[in-house]
């Protein structure tokens, strides 16, 4: 009997023929709307592996209804949707899609903190809306990104690759991780710091952690009180990672300069947000991996994990 797959957004046809070949695939239609619980509550009953994205919250009480499943195969290179201790006990592989989307995420990250730090949001809206009347010495004036101090917190292989692009700008780059990276203090010359020496030596701190018990809120009143008033926060990891009602306060009464922000604690973020509000606040939808090129390689290693789980292969990218 051919394994039975439920894919839980459309992704290209190309990789769905490749499941196809081994596998009964049905899958959600749509591209902007997530599958509703209810349907997936279904489908999980009757199959045997699982390719999803982090939209879908795969916890305890959906893998109390998956009597044959053993793949959840996720189109990301975190997992904080998936209950994997859950996963585990049930005998369930999970699987990711690490590395592919390194260099494009490391992209989105600095792009954000020049975005952030020369105002690139702010002054386009100023022209678009006719404010434009003249060259002004003081005018829509950012923070310097060459030759300024960049903190990276979780120095993994998407944080490597940030301080890799901030040499290339003369940056000093200090990190903060949970074990230290020696081999990339010598081969880039980063200096390891403690969490608050970190935060209050660096112009530019960005957050890349995995978001887990262990790094929600790890950015909160304390740590932001500890940033210099002209430091810029950048966030490209998880909204959890950094307490947003903090960081609203921080960035209103002047304690933080601005924030650069990929990630929301709760996604879609509503559009009455009070972060939404401030000026000194970039926003995006959560695109840290969007590049044509990207998403392609990690639809593709997401079925291959799939594939390579169902055959017994033992899957290259497996998190339990
Ligand atoms: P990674 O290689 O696993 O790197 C994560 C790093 O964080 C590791 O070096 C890890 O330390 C460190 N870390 C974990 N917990 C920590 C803590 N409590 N304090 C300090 N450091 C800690 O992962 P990656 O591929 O670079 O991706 C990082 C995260 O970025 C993902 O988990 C994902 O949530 C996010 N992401 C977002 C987007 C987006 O679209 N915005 C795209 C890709 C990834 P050890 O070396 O000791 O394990």
């Amino acid at each position: 009997m051919r394994p039975k797959v439920y894919i839980t957004r459309r992704i290209p046809s190309a990789v769905v023929a490749k499941i196809q070949e081994v596998c009964e695939v049905e899958m959600w239609q749509e591209e902007d709307i997530p599958v509703p619980r209810e349907v997936l509550e279904d489908k999980v009953k009757d199959i045997d592996g699982l390719y999803c994205l982090l939209t879908e919250s795969i916890d305890e009480s959906l893998l109390q209804r998956a009597n044959k499943l053993k793949v959840i195969s996720n189109m990301a290179v975190g997992f904080n949707n998936i209950d994997v201790e859950a996963a585990t006990q049930r005998g369930i592989i999970v699987t990711n899609t690490p590395g592919v989307l390194t260099e494009t995420t490391a992209d989105l990250t600095f792009a954000l903190l020049m975005a952030t730090a020369r105002r690139l949001v702010e002054a386009s809206d100023y022209l678009r809306e006719g404010s434009w009347k003249t060259w002004s010495p003081m005018l829509l004036t950012g923070q310097d990104v060459y030759g300024a101090t960049l903190g990276i917190i979780g120095l993994g292989r998407i944080g490597e690759s940030l301080a890799k692009r901030a040499k290339g700008f003369d940056m000093r780059v200090l990190y903060h991780n949970r074990s230290r990276k020696e081999q990339a203090e010598q081969v880039l010359g980063l200096e390891y710091k403690e969490l608050d020496a970190l935060l209050k030596q660096s112009d530019f701190v960005c957050v890349l952690t995995p978001y887990s018990p262990e790094t929600r809120n790890l950015i909160g009143e304390r740590e932001l009180s500890l940033m210099k008033s002209t430091a810029i926060l950048i966030n490209t990891a998880r909204g959890g990672i950094v307490d947003e009602a903090a960081l609203y306060q921080a960035l209103s009464n002047g304690a933080i300069w601005a924030a650069g922000l990929d990630v929301f604690e709760e996604e879609p973020v509503k559009p009455d947000h009070p972060l939404l509000t401030l000026p000194n606040v970039v926003t995006l939808p959560h695109i840290g991996s969007a590049s044509i090129q990207t998403r392609t390689k990690m639809a593709e290693l997401a079925a291959l994990n799939l594939l390579q789980a169902l055959r017994g292969e033992g899957p290259a990218h497996r998190v339990n």
